[in-house]
């Protein structure tokens, strides 16, 4: 099979005038002042220089760009909202076609939908349906990129009540490698459809994504924050947890994460810098049983900090915005757990005490309720066991400190391993390897990569958590 190797070619080889003589976008040189901004992305570790930037307009510009890499034998690169931990959206050499300024979003409050370009983040979006009292499923962070997240399941505060991101996608306008544009839906490219709702940017360029909404909490006001425990409660916080969760209603979800108490308001002084356990806790349900709701999951144990409160959903979803702005060190492992065992526990406590900054953490996030009650083999996302994915990011904002998050996340990530069900989550993956992407795809692999075969022969789209064409 012909592959495309990774060339790096120098910009000077590259026509590049006649890419621009196709575009409405523009393109982003070396010799350009904007070059430096736009190859950054969100985690600062990543520093490559791609051959030219092209900050596309529309779809006929994506449009373009494949297939002047494809004629120029240039790597291609795909940037949503550039979050992706490895910095999947940039590479040395390649042709980044970057979609940050498509990013209008239009939605239709008659049939609960949304249309939203490839290049928007989730604060465009929740800001657009939250003005009508509605959202889809997403993440917790609002400022991490539609595509990437899409494209690789999509866990969030909505998962347990309405399923995972891919769970609500109507619709997608995808580039093909070919450079033609296809509509994949339930009837049309069904085969495209199924793998593009977990299969990462595997199979093409989405310039467009339409999903289903859902009334959420009273005119999109929702009862959530955070309830922080003593590190040294954890055990008892997790047991408690893990038998809780199933017994909830759908409409209150929670995740875990082992943290800093961050030194800023509106956090108790005393208790800034210390190391904590939380449960970030969302209930989308009716107001007047919010309280009866909420009861037992405030009363527990004997809480530091209890942060419920009525918000806008958007204000839930920015809420790390300020924690966690662009520009930090990111180290991350993951992998899906199905349950929460003693032992395990013992190893959160254990890499807790040793949080090596005040960022660096451990999140689990429940993948229950919805998502769980679609079949495994009914979307590329293969991990539907009404279990959590975890994630265990070393951050810092100084450089110096990159190699003290990375061998914490490392050793944690080597102690929990054993107790984990297999794959991870691909959007929380680093660079791990053929083996780790098929553990994460288990028995969608092989189908995921006969459609790659179909699509995408000579893999054109192979800076992602790639999946090889069948043979
Ligand atoms: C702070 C932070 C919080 C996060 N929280 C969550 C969370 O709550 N839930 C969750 O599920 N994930 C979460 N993630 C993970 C996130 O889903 C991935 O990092 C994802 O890759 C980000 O998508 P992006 O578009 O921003 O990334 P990019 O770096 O732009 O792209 C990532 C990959 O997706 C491809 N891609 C992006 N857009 C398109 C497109 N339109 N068409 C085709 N391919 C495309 C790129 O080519 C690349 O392979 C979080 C990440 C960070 C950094």
């Amino acid at each position: 099979m012909a592959m495309i190797s990774p060339p790096v070619p120098l910009e000077a080889d590259l026509p590049l005038d006649d890419l621009r003589a196709m575009l409405r976008g523009t393109v982003v040189t070396p010799q350009d002042p904007d070059y430096d901004a736009d190859r950054a992305v969100y985690n600062a570790m990543i520093d490559r220089r791609p051959a030219a930037i092209v900050r596309c307009r529309d779809a006929a510009d994506v449009v373009a760009c494949v297939r002047f890499a494809v004629a120029n034998d240039v790597e291609l690169a795909v940037r949503g909202g550039g979050h992706n931990a490895s910095g999947l959206g940039v590479a040395d050499g390649a042709l980044v076609i970057n979609l940050q300024d498509m990013h209008s979003v239009t939605v239709d409050p008659a049939s609960r939908t949304v249309r939203v370009d490839g290049g928007c983040v989730w604060a465009d979006v929740d800001h657009a349906t939250v003005g009508f009292g509605m959202a889809t499923p997403s993440g917790f962070i609002a400022s991490t990129g539609v595509g990437g997240l899409t494209l690789g399941g999509g866990i969030g505060y909505l998962t347990r009540r309405f399923g995972l991101t891919v769970d609500n996608l109507v619709s997608a306008d995808i580039v093909l490698a070919d450079g033609s544009l296809v509509v994949a839906d339930e009837t049309r490219h069904r085969d495209l459809f199924w793998a593009i709702r977990g299969g990462g940017g595997n199979f093409g360029v989405v310039t467009s994504f339409t999903f289903r909404c859902h009334p959420i909490g009273e005119n999109g006001t929702v009862v959530g924050g955070p309830v922080f425990y003593d590190l040294a409660d954890t055990p008892a916080v997790m047991r408690w947890y893990r038998e809780l969760l199933p017994s909830l209603p759908e409409e209150l979800s929670g995740w875990f994460g082992l943290v800093t108490v961050p030194p800023v308001e509106p956090f108790p002084e005393e208790l800034h810098g210390r190391k904590a356990c939380v449960i970030m806790w969302c209930y989308t349900g009716p107001h007047d049983r919010a309280e009866d709701v909420l009861a037992p999951v405030k009363e527990f144990g004997s809480p530091l900090i209890v942060g419920i409160q009525p918000m806008p959903f958007t204000a839930l979803q920015s809420a790390f915005d300020g924690l966690y702005p662009a520009g930090l060190q990111w180290y991350w492992r993951a992998d899906f757990f199905n349950e929460i065992t003693d032992r395990a526990i013992d190893v959160h406590l254990e890499y807790g005490e040793r949080l090596p900054t005040g960022h660096s953490t451990m999140h689990l996030y429940p993948i229950d309720g919805a998502a769980s009650r679609v079949d495994e083999d009914a979307t590329a996302f293969a991990y539907r066991g009404g279990g959590w994915a975890g994630v265990i990011v070393g951050v810092d904002p100084d450089p110096a400190n990159a190699a003290a998050i990375t061998e914490w996340s490392k050793a944690y990530w080597e102690d929990l391993h054993p107790e984990s069900a297999g794959g991870a989550y691909v959007n929380f993956m680093m660079d791990e390897g053929a083996d780790r992407v098929r553990a994460s795809y288990r028995g969608n692999y092989a189908r995921l990569a006969r459609v790659k075969a179909v699509y995408d022969p000579t893999n054109v789209f192979h800076l992602n958590q790639n999946i090889l064409p069948a043979a």
